[in-house]
């Protein structure tokens, strides 16, 4: 199997595993803003109580220890396994797992694409967010999550736009201007129009069936759920 990553972009994120968990952190503090965001969306499009989830690219696991938090309210008893090719970033979702006591979340040294050959059609739902970007082949993710999702399941992904507006915000604005996350952390080239995204997702029979924009306004310094997916954005698709 042809490997599909890129160690300096791993490197990014495990240099600084030991902060995320720090919901103030310049590395991480965006996503733990965002996550009760994306949270509600999925679950407004499937509810996860009892479901089998799997979040690629997890990281220290803010995603999936909350995701697993609803799968698990249900008798039928769902659950998160977490994957991500960054060791201390697991070793981190692991011990957060422990110390906020998530027995419903676990997590794996694995790859997206290794996975869908050992445990092929095997989630409810599949989650892939901010991840993307950071791949050398983000189009053979999108087809393990297509393999790796159960028939009529659903697979989400995040990403960021490739566009002026993008290039403007994303990088110069977060990284340079407001400094929301480290310098360095998004390349452009590697960004991801919806149109590419939903390209990938037909070809492996994954049907986009809707997307939702994540809006920061740096004078309230929120974010919030909007239609507009010119910079950073989420698509839901269900596997046909
Ligand atoms: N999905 C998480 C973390 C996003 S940060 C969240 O949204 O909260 C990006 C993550 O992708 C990092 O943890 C990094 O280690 C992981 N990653 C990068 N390339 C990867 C690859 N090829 N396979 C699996 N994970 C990868």
């Amino acid at each position: 199997m042809k490997q599909n990553f890129d160690a300096a972009e791993l490197a990014k994120f495990t240099d600084v595993a030991h902060d995320w968990w720090d919901a103030g952190s310049p590395s991480f503090g965006a996503l733990h803003t965002i996550n009760p965001l994306r949270l509600s969306w999925i679950e407004s499009i499937t509810p996860l109580s009892g479901k089998r989830i799997l979040d690629v690219g997890c990281g220290g696991g803010i995603l999936s220890d909350s995701m697993a938090r609803k799968a698990a309210t249900n008798t039928a008893g769902g659950s998160v396994l977490g994957i991500d090719l960054g060791r201390e970033s697991l070793q981190i979702a692991q011990l957060h797992a422990l110390e906020a006591n998530t027995p419903s979340v676990s997590y794996r040294d694995i790859s997206a694409e290794a996975l869908a050959i050992e445990s092929p059609a095997s989630f409810d739902v599949v989650t892939c967010m901010e991840m993307l970007e950071h791949v050398p082949d983000p189009a053979a993710i999108v087809r393990a999550a297509a393999a790796l999702v159960k028939p009529n399941g659903w697979v989400f992904f995040s990403t960021i736009n490739r566009n002026l507006q993008s290039f403007a915000s994303a990088i110069v604005g977060a990284e340079y201007v407001l400094g929301l996350i480290p310098r360095g952390t998004h390349e452009y080239a590697k960004f991801i129009q919806p149109a590419e995204l939903m390209r990938w997702a037909r070809n492996v029979g994954l049907m986009p069936q809707g997307t939702r924009g994540l809006g920061y306004n740096p004078i309230t310094q929120r974010y919030a759920l909007n239609s507009d997916t010119s910079v950073n954005y989420m698509i839901a698709m269900q596997k046909c």
